[in-house]
């Protein structure tokens, strides 16, 4: 039988952001609105991207809220 090696990995990255009017549920810092990718990787190719957009803390990261996008 073959050995066969999956590897797949998604990383986000914050694509640009913006502040928003709100505040962080968990350190009351302001909010921001955040253009976000996930990208799926196998073998570490690149094979799926995903835009979506997300309301985040600036201080501590923390996703407050998000948004799917229809559009890829
Ligand atoms: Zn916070």
């Amino acid at each position: 039988m073959s050995c066969f090696c999956f590897l797949v990995d998604q990383k986000t990255k914050i694509r640009r952001s913006k502040p928003v009017a709100g505040t962080c549920s968990r350190c009351r810092s302001s909010a921001r609105v955040a253009d976000m990718m996930t990208q799926t990787r196998f073998c570490y190719v690149p094979v799926n991207s995903k835009y979506w957009k997300a309301i985040i803390c600036s201080f501590c990261g923390a996703i407050l809220k998000s948004y799917r996008q229809a559009s890829y």
